[in-house]
């Protein structure tokens, strides 16, 4: 009984190892940035960009190319391949 209750210890505990969620470096290639002018009567409204993260790092928050005004942040995508 003790042999049994060691090994399903030993089990969980390998589990837990292989399914713990752990951070992963990502090359700036594989990742994007999407971006767009929220600016009521611009032209450029809702026009969704992709901005390379080194760009973000470089400049900081983008601008709209029509109106200047800062550009909202609606999410990152990662580059999947299968
Ligand atoms: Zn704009």
């Amino acid at each position: 009984m003790v042999v049994l209750q060691t090994n399903m210890k030993n089990i969980k505990q390998a589990v837990a190892k292989i399914t713990r969620p752990t951070w992963q470096k990502i090359a700036d290639e594989q990742v994007r940035h999407l971006w767009s002018c929220d600016t009521k009567g611009c032209s450029k409204l809702g026009e969704q960009i992709s901005v390379d993260p080194s760009a973000y790092a470089n400049a900081g928050t983008p601008i709209c190319s029509e109106c200047s005004n800062d550009l909202a942040y609606h999410g990152t995508e990662i580059l999947v391949t299968r």
